[in-house]
């Protein structure tokens, strides 16, 4: 069921150049949507990798026909962005770009702050002056915080988030709320928990592993490997965002999670991927971090309910496709 004219519709894409904006871009062009690729090259990681993302996007677009144009642009820059908008008249709009990282955010919370509270206003303010037809946008599991009761529901307490990131995330669900109350334009904030497969980005725990690990280094586990996550395959997530681009006009306003709905433990994960790798892990151990959540785990009652949202690539299956990018690369 949609109720998008994929070949008319034209979708503002920000954080395209990133992991997974760059395989929602490939999606979305895929289906003969429209996209204009915002993205500012962050320096946050190797702009090689972003690069290389956008090529492959680029390749989509051309492959199917389908409208491109990548901007290179800041989203917390209101006069850019205003002007991107105005030229080229997005139908909607799918905010991913962000700082993304908890513990980074510790370091820079006011660079996180700029980039993803006042980012995000532009985009909205923008979205509401080109009276887009809906916007969807990135949250993440970590506005859960060290919540008590899991699996967490959307409709948990979330007024304890414990790193300036996840502090930033749940400010923009309040934004996007006050957004949607106002201007009435269905709003979506997405949870996602840990996402990874290929082009994973290289500062979370499983590409810093594999490579790592592949490469003989010792790999640093942080807390005893009790921590948990409810890791949630790309192609899964980039599902689930298309899902609740076409049926958010139904719900307004809307909080969904997008998990894996198996958590898996730190020292289980690291077996995972030394069997994968088929090398030894050496391990040093470090205390926890601050900022880092005990667990994650998404409750996908509504997610399944309202999007159809069903995730289907076991962890196994995912770090397997990730290896095999990293092994492809190598060669
Ligand atoms: P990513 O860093 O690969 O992609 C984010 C992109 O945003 C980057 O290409 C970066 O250059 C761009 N960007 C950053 N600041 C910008 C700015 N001021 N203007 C324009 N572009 C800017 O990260 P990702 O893992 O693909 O995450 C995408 C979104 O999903 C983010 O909002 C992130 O917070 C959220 N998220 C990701 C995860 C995950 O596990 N990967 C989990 C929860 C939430």
């Amino acid at each position: 069921m949609t109720d998008i004219d994929h070949q008319s519709s034209t979708v503002l894409l920000t954080g395209a150049a990133g992991f997974i904006g760059s395989h929602l871009a490939q999606r979305l062009l895929k289906a003969g949507t429209g996209v204009v690729a915002v993205d500012n090259l962050d320096p946050f990681y190797d702009q090689r990798l972003k690069r290389e993302n956008l090529e492959l996007v680029e390749a989509a677009a051309a492959k199917n026909r389908a409208r491109f144009e990548f901007v290179r642009a800041d989203i917390a820059d209101a006069s850019e962005i205003r002007a991107v908008f105005e030229r080229c008249k997005p139908t909607g709009v799918i905010h991913l770009a962000a700082k993304a990282g908890v513990r980074p955010s510790l370091a820079d919370p006011v660079g996180y702050a700029r980039a993803n509270v006042l980012g995000t206003a532009v985009i909205l303010e923008e979205a509401r002056r080109a009276r887009c037809s809906r916007i969807v946008m990135a949250s993440s599991s970590s506005v859960y915080g060290n919540g008590l009761v899991v699996p967490f529901r959307e409709d948990a307490d979330t007024n304890s988030p414990i790193s300036p990131y996840a502090s930033t995330k749940r400010a923009c669900e309040l934004l996007a709320s006050t957004h949607h109350h106002l201007t009435g334009m269905p709003t979506a904030c997405l949870r996602f928990f840990t996402v990874f497969g290929p082009r994973q980005r290289p500062d979370l725990a499983i590409q810093s592993f594999i490579t790592k690990i592949a490469a003989g280094h010792t790999i640093t586990m942080f807390g005893d490997g009790s921590m948990s996550r409810d890791f949630t395959y790309i192609d899964d997530i980039t599902a689930g965002i298309l899902a609740a681009y076409e049926r958010v006009p139904q719900h307004g306003y809307r909080v969904w999670n997008l998990g894996g709905n198996h958590p898996v433990r730190l020292d289980q994960m690291i077996d995972t991927i030394a069997r994968t790798v088929g090398k030894p892990a050496n391990i040093e151990r470090q205390p926890m971090q601050p900022g880092d959540v005990l667990r994650t785990w998404a409750d996908l009652t509504r997610s399944q309910h309202e999007l159809g949202f069903a995730p289907s690539t076991s962890f196994e299956d995912g770090v397997r496709a990730q290896w095999d990018w990293n092994r492809s690369r190598l060669a």
